[in-house]
């Protein structure tokens, strides 16, 4: 990701980073209520990343469990 890529909440960007260091892919797409997405490209699977999550807790703690189903799939 870019630098104009981070997540306005800090802890859905650590979540991000988190994902990022473990092989999955981060997407922003610039849409106002969906920030972007990860995505693991060996199994295709993906989850959604919200521009502006209710609970930012909530949000880095789905990112996280996403991350760790998929760290061993590369
Ligand atoms: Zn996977």
């Amino acid at each position: 990701m870019g630098l104009g890529d981070r997540h306005q909440k800090k802890d859905v960007e650590a979540a991000l980073k988190r994902a990022e260091r473990a092989g999955l892919k981060v997407t922003h797409d610039k849409n106002r209520h969906r920030w972007g997405w990860v995505i693991c490209c060996p199994c295709n699977d993906f989850v959604k990343v919200h521009g502006t999550p209710q609970s930012q807790g909530n949000e880095a703690n789905k990112i996280d469990r996403f991350t760790e189903s998929h760290r061993n799939c590369a």
